[in-house]
């Protein structure tokens, strides 16, 4: 078998730091994925989050190759149109003031780290600042996002982290708050905990680490990755929560595949903190990346993609909980819109189910403490969400204890 070869030799070639699904995709339409058998695959990953728009969106393509044939990159030495175009959009649909692209997800949240530091700094000229971080969570895999990673497993091995970093218990404002001192520069949460096991912070919890930041004058940097970019049903998370965050980390679907980050800061941020000289990036921002930005948040309003995330969440959520009622061993439902969890008991494996489900034709990834994760491109119908319920319940089957 060609894959058989495929898998051997990238075993051979990559540095073996996931241990991956034994498929080898080939391409993608829609919602499906083909592996290079031509075996197709329901996607309710969406590559981790990213794919919102699911594969071989004409539009997006198109604006692509368009680009390719224009202009690639020019550093951040001289404007680019569609970096401009991608920045007004993205505070236009924020809120917020001012745009820094990166890369990844992790590059974001170490400027996020940077931007919040600098403010400090600026304010008492005194460095040692602290960041107020939250157990479970996941901020990324570069030192500084490692060091307000409150997972000790991926931690601990590459200790000490730079920063001085409080982990604070998720949902527990009691917890926050006696970690605040006068050196808090900033408090970092997951507005939904993604890696983590799929835990939405709480409306109380968030309004009061709001209040605690804007009393003390510390920065909340809220960390959009996975649940932004229209996943819940708002364009960014925290928009339904009725406070704003002061800087916002955001990667993963806002370049539906193409490689791209940013952190957004409102004014008072940008106005008193990195300042040129203090931060930069060869790629980042490149005039491929903001043809992406700009063109994915065009195709959010066209297609009215947080009217139907809203419209067929309900539905994905109604048929999880028949799964839940029926099947015992799932603990809970946790998530909002389309970012979904299922907690098992930890007789039932949620890894080996996500094996299974793969051979039978659907992609599902875990998460946390034996959490099955589902976070769908942001365009599936209600017959693909019957898919994948029926398939999960064939699997499910075999597994009633
Ligand atoms: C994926 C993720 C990151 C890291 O993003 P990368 O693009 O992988 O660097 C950070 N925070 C959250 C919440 C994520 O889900």
């Amino acid at each position: 078998m060609e894959a058989t070869k495929w898998m051997e030799q990238a075993e051979e070639a990559i540095l073996h730091t996931y241990n991956r699904f034994p498929i080898v995709l080939d391409h993608g339409e829609g919602v499906y994925l083909y592996d290079t058998e031509g075996k197709k695959y329901l996607d309710f990953a969406a590559g981790i989050g990213v794919q919102a728009l699911g594969y071989g969106n004409k539009d997006y393509n198109d604006a692509l190759k368009t680009q390719i044939d224009k202009l690639l990159h020019t550093s951040n030495l001289y404007y680019n149109q569609p970096i401009i175009e991608a920045a007004e959009k993205l505070c236009r649909v924020s809120g917020l003031d001012r745009v820094f692209f990166t890369n990844s997800g992790t590059e974001a949240i170490e400027g996020a780290i940077k931007a919040a530091k600098k403010y400090a700094y600026d304010k008492d000229k005194t460095t040692d600042h602290e960041i107020i971080a939250m157990e479970h969570s996941f901020h990324g895999r570069s030192l500084g996002a490692l060091a307000v990673t409150g997972n000790a497993h991926y931690r601990e091995p590459f200790e000490p982290l730079p920063g001085i970093v409080k982990f604070a218990e998720y949902n527990h404002l009691e917890s926050v708050a006696s970690l605040v001192n006068e050196k808090t520069c900033a408090i970092l949460m997951e507005t939904i905990q993604g890696e983590g096991g799929i835990y939405p912070a709480e409306e109380e919890f968030l309004a009061g680490v709001k209040k605690l930041c804007q009393e003390h004058d510390i920065l909340l940097i809220l960390d959009e990755i996975q649940c932004g970019m229209g996943r819940t049903g708002t364009m960014f998370a925290w928009q339904e929560y009725g406070i704003k965050p002061d800087i916002m980390a955001c990667a993963k679907a806002l370049g539906c595949g193409v490689p791209v980050g940013a952190f957004v800061l409102a004014k008072h941020v940008a106005d008193s903190s990195l300042k040129p000289g203090d931060h930069g990036t060869t790629y980042g921002g490149n005039p491929f990346a903001g043809a992406a930005v700009s063109k994915v948040l065009d195709l959010f309003e066209q297609q009215k993609i947080l009217e139907h995330v809203k419209e067929i969440s309900g539905y994905l959520k109604k048929r999880l909980e028949e799964l839940k009622a029926e099947y015992p061993f799932i603990r809970a439902r946790r998530g909002r819109g389309l970012m979904q969890g299922l907690e098992l008991e930890s007789a039932v494996s949620a890894g080996e189910i996500s094996a299974k489900a793969l051979e039978q034709g659907l992609i599902l990834i875990t998460a946390g403490n034996n959490v099955l994760r589902f976070l769908p491109p942001l365009i599936i119908e209600k017959e693909h969400v019957d898919e994948m319920a029926e398939v999960l319940q064939n699997v499910l089957r075999e597994c009633r204890q």
